[in-house]
């Protein structure tokens, strides 16, 4: 018997935890540190799980039968409020929370370190030594599942950038008991959109606070994508009412009672009587700059980077979730099937970089056609995924990625 090999896994939200679970089966020690100090809860609304994603959970033995809201159809309604186009198609639509402490109850509390925050790491023949700003720790093996922002990639990959993708995402949830009663029929169970010239509404409903999946206690997941030019529109869209200037996100208190105002009355002359009854019950809306991320690397040495600190998507896809379960699968079983962590680590790479490559490829043509500027490319390929045909067959769906 070898000794027990170490892994350190910076992130303890999606990939972090998956590749813990994962890791931890394989018989390795895993200790998951995240910069965080309180458990992490509420990211995002909606994730529909794709069924890749529950076979995961599944296989990892963990309890999937409630994991959320299940649609059965799929309808585009335009701005009279007709449907124009439906589809059966059947999907689970979760929360990121409910996925989050699924798998958190299922890693032990003394192996996840809370309030950790990476600040570098050193490799040498033997180990890899995380420094972490209140202290050391050596390891075989160092996973950066730190998201977007990757500390882990900037000292690997530092010429790698987040790319804006020319629009934002408005997003909110709205209590299924405050929605009208012909909007609840016209639209709630059902994964709805809108597509107003070069933009596109999208709702479908959720479970409520705490899981709830009763009837009358579930929520409705509101998401707008719509164009802003990243040197102006952009810019005043970030500007709080103290005139300044957020970089990349802008806290939901802090967004500007006229940038509300204008979503609110763009809503009025876009969207479908439901739409319009959906957009009036927001509260506090979120708005999202839509960006994206591609990794030319994954391995480095006994480092790996993997789901949103090597490759993001842009959310048309709905494969967030389902492709940091995929990386975190192929780095468990490289590294069962070769002692040597560096070669394990090159096997790893090979197998998930060309199909992450084709994800942000895929979302990228699904999204041209809401970018506010594009190249001539870009807007060849906007034509073909701008269609209702398309949209309601193409979105939140892997199918047409492994046909
Ligand atoms: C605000 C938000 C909303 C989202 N909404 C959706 C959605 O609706 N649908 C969907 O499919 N996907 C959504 N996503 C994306 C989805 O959550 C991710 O694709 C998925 O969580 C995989 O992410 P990850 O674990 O790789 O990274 P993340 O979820 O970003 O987690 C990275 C973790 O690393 C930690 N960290 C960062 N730097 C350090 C450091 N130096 N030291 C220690 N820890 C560090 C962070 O605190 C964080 O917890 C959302 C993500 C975010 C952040």
């Amino acid at each position: 018997m070898g000794r027990e090999r170490r892994a350190v896994i910076v992130g303890g939200s999606m990939s972090g935890l998956l590749s813990a679970l994962l890791l931890q089966r394989s018989g390795w020690r895993v200790d998951v540190y995240e910069r965080v100090g309180e458990e992490l809860s509420g990211r995002g609304a909606g994730i529909v799980a794709q069924p890749e994603l529950i076979a995961r959970l599944n296989g990892l033995g963990l309890r999937t039968d409630d994991l959320g809201v299940r649609i059965a159809r799929r309808q585009i309604l335009n701005a009279g409020g007709d449907i124009s186009d439906e589809l059966d198609c059947a999907q689970v639509a979760t929360a990121w929370e409910r996925v989050f402490r699924l798998m958190r109850q299922a890693f032990p509390d003394e192996q996840y370190h809370r309030g950790r925050t990476l600040k570098g790491f050193t490799q040498t023949e033997g180990g890899v030594t995380a420094h972490f700003i209140d202290g050391d720790v050596t390891a075989d093996l160092l996973v950066g599942a730190d998201g977007i922002r990757s500390t882990v990639r900037q000292f690997v990959a530092p010429d790698v950038a987040p790319l804006y993708a020319g629009y934002v995402a408005w997003r909110a949830l709205i209590a299924e008991h405050r929605i009208p009663r012909d909007t609840r029929d016209a639209i709630f169970d059902i994964m709805s959109f809108g597509l107003p010239p070069g933009e596109q509404f999208l709702s479908y409903p959720v479970a409520g606070p705490d899981n709830d999946l009763r009837a009358g206690h579930r929520r409705t997941n509101v998401i707008w994508y719509r164009p802003a030019d990243e040197a102006t529109k952009l810019k005043w869209l970030l500007t709080d009412a103290h005139g300044r200037e957020h970089d990349i996100s802008i806290p939901p208190a802090l967004i500007r009672a006229e940038a509300i105002a204008e979503m609110r009355d763009a809503a009025e002359r876009l969207l479908a009587p439901p739409f319009r009854a959906l957009v009036r019950l927001i509260d506090e809306p979120l708005l999202q700059p839509i960006y994206d991320l591609s990794s030319p690397r994954m391995a480095f040495g006994r480092v790996a980077v993997i789901g949103d600190a090597a490759f993001v998507a842009r959310p048309h896809v709905g494969a967030g979730v389902s492709k940091a379960a995929d990386d975190a699968a192929a780095l468990a079983e490289a590294l069962a099937t070769d002692g040597d962590v560096a070669t394990a680590l090159m096997a790893f790479e090979a197998a998930r970089l060309t199909e992450n490559r084709r994800i942000i490829e895929w979302a990228r043509h699904l999204g041209a056609y809401l970018q506010a500027t594009k190249t001539q490319a870009e807007q060849a390929s906007a034509g073909r995924h701008a269609t209702d045909a398309a949209v309601i067959k193409e979105t939140a769906t892997l199918d047409f990625l492994y046909a």
